[in-house]
């Protein structure tokens, strides 16, 4: 007899069920609709596989992206399970073989993209198999209050309607506030359904915020130390890809790229590089990503800031799947605001809409890049600002992000300010950034000359400070809004109101308020963290060499059968083989992430290798 917990061990190899994932399965088996919103990683896809997998009929999985689907057909077909996908990137050959079997019954699920869900063939086919669940994943697409509002996912709702019974219906989403839950509810129609919602919190990322004043050099630095490991760069304009992926791949590095602007082919080509482990680091517009589960993700670097939490998150989120640690830095820079409302105003219009809907959307974007900027500029725990914004507590310390372990101190700024703002002022608001803070600090730099800012009467006014610390400075005030930078190619500083009271005001008594930094201290960044994260992960794998000999057959495999090494066995699978030796078949199953089916494809194999190296170390 097949329960759920024989295929949740035979099936996808798994001891017991993550937090959230048993109420859903059992609830989906009980045939009550669900909703589950679990952050990317969580686990989402068992909760709808593992119940489809037990019905009588088909599954119907609806989801937004074709990359996404691969994926998870790729995996599932991987163990032992039946599953296909219906989407555009078939040929005309493939789609009618695939509708063929699909309508003698050869599959247990199906993956749908929205848009093909009303089309003649499809309704063909739900009349002749029995549809017993829709799940919907990335349910978010439904509302014009989520981050991605998909018009065609409304087409889920007439087709379920059609439906001559009405299945299960099951929807999943990492990212949902209040409206976007209500929307799902109520224009899916689910029927009290079930909700479970678990945790953002993903203990194992650690976050930060870098304002560099050179991003290249900075990246340069962190890839020399982390050259070898995975990971994703986002960056926000196909441009910047370009240049990014340039200067790296003349530094040596393994990279590839992934933009709208490359040809399907390059795509393809790109992510399959990047998936196969052939090319370590992955240069992206946030086109890359979704439904890309590759659990050994090191790092995501943001090169950009983007333009909301709920980006920011699922894409950070990409990292460190497997559950070990991970990090997630972002490189702020006050022009990627710009870029982002740039983006945000010339959004294409969606011609299904009304012009007032529009004009709404535009206005909650805006709302949510203020909120994502303001992430960079937080001296609080940033996990907690992220899990604030999703409407959860966490505690307001959580020892694993940057502001957790630097030490900040006040610092009254407004002589600073004064001097900064005056010279925007004197020189008649013409000038960037670089030459408004060089002429302040008295640099002597071809482009201060050429303005002739030397004349100016705040030249070298603030000649006593750092220029990191100016740039602080200017941050802050962008920021808090005492000045303003245009949107073009060459961003310009302006004055705002409050940027010409301070001035007006300056030298009154009472009359001014103080403009007070957090800042962190000046002194030498604690090494110490970085240290113990390295040696936790290493506490791990007590045979690193190990590892590393199943890893480089891993990758043998994986070229042999075309198909990603993670997804034959995940980097924690491998690390908790190369951890606990195991000799024997019972041994090997009992290891987190090895099903029956995965022993019997793959196992043998590694059994030997691990045998081997316990007698040549004399382990017993
Ligand atoms: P999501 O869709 O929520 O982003 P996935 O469904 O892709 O997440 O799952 C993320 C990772 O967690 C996958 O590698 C998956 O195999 C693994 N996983 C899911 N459920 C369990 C479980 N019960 N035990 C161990 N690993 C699990
Ligand atoms: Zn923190």
């Amino acid at each position: 007899m097949n329960d759920k917990y024989t295929v949740l061990k035979n099936t996808f190899g798994y001891d017991a069920f993550r937090e959230g994932q048993e109420t859903l399965v059992d609830s989906t088996l009980s045939g009550r609709d669900v909703l589950g919103i679990m952050p990317t990683g969580a686990g989402k896809s068992i909760c709808f596989q593992l119940p489809a997998l037990l019905f009588p009929g088909v599954t119907i999985v609806v989801s937004p992206l074709i990359s996404l689907m691969k994926d998870q057909v790729a995996a599932l077909n991987q163990l032992g399970v039946h599953a296909a996908y219906i989407n555009s990137s078939l040929t005309e050959g493939q789609y009618r073989k695939a509708m063929e079997l699909a309508r003698r019954g050869q599959y247990k699920i199906i993956y749908v993209a929205p848009e093909r869900l009303l089309t003649d063939a499809f309704q063909l086919l739900v009349k002749d198999v029995e549809i017993s669940m829709v799940a919907v994943d990335e349910a978010h697409c439904i509302s014009q209050w989520g981050q991605d509002f998909r018009p065609s996912y409304l087409k889920i709702v007439e087709f379920i309607e059609m439906l001559p019974r009405r299945p299960v219906i099951a929807a999943y989403t990492a990212t949902a506030t209040k409206q976007v839950k209500e929307d799902i509810v109520c224009i899916l129609g689910l029927c009290q359904p079930t909700l479970v919602v678990t945790g953002y919190d993903r203990k194992n990322l650690y976050f930060a915020v870098k304002k560099p004043k050179d991003k290249k050099n900075m990246l340069l630095d962190f890839l020399k130390k982390n050259g070898e490991k995975s990971g994703i760069i986002y960056c926000n304009t196909r441009k910047t890809v370009e240049e990014v992926w340039q200067f790296l791949v003349e530094g040596g590095y393994p990279a590839t790229r992934y933009h709208a602007g490359l040809s399907d082919t390059e795509r393809k080509q790109s992510q399959d590089d990047f998936i196969y482990d052939i090319k370590q680091v992955m240069v992206a517009t946030n086109a890359f990503g979704m439904g890309i589960d590759k659990s050994n993700v090191r790092y995501v670097i943001h090169y950009n800031m983007p333009k909301d939490i709920e980006s920011y998150y699922q894409e950070a989120g990409r990292a460190g799947r497997d559950g070990e640690p991970a990090e997630c830095l972002l490189y702020y820079a006050g022009q990627d605001v710009r870029v982002n409302e740039f983006l945000i105003n010339t959004q294409s219009e969606n011609s299904e809409l009304s012009l007032e809907d529009q004009a709404l959307i535009k206005e909650r974007d805006l709302e949510r890049l203020r909120k994502m900027t303001f992430y960079c500029f937080t001296n609080e725990c940033l996990r907690d600002y992220i899990l604030r914004y999703f409407g959860e507590y966490g505690g307001n310390y959580c020892g694993n992000c940057e502001n957790c372990l630097t030490e900040f101190e006040d610092i009254d700024v407004t002589e600073e300010a004064f001097h900064i703002v005056r010279l925007v002022l004197t020189s008649y608001e013409r000038y960037g950034i670089n030459a408004v803070l060089d002429a302040v600090h008295g640099s002597d730099t071809a482009k201060v000359r050429q303005f002739g800012l030397k004349k100016n009467p705040e030249y070298g006014s603030l000649n006593g400070r750092t220029l990191v610390r100016l740039r602080q400075i200017i941050n802050d005030l962008l920021v808090k809004g005492y000045l303003f930078l245009t949107a073009n190619d060459y961003p310009v500083l302006k004055m705002t109101d409050a940027g010409r009271e301070l001035i007006s005001q300056w030298g009154q008594e009472n009359g001014l308020h103080k403009i007070i930094l957090k800042l962190p201290k000046e002194r030498e960044a604690p090494a110490a963290p970085k240290e113990e994260k390295k040696k936790k992960a290493q506490a791990g794998s007590q045979y690193t060499d190990l590892f590393e000999q199943l890893r480089k057959y891993r990758y043998k495999l994986a070229q042999k059968d075309h198909v990603p090494p993670y997804i034959i066995f995940s980097d924690k699978t491998l690390r908790e083989m190369s951890a606990c030796l195991p000799l024997t078949e019972a041994e090997m199953l009992s290891v987190n992430g090895i099903g029956k089916v995965k022993y019997e494809r793959y196992g043998a194999e590694f059994q030997r290798i691990i045998q081997a190296y316990a007698r040549d170390k004399g382990i017993k």
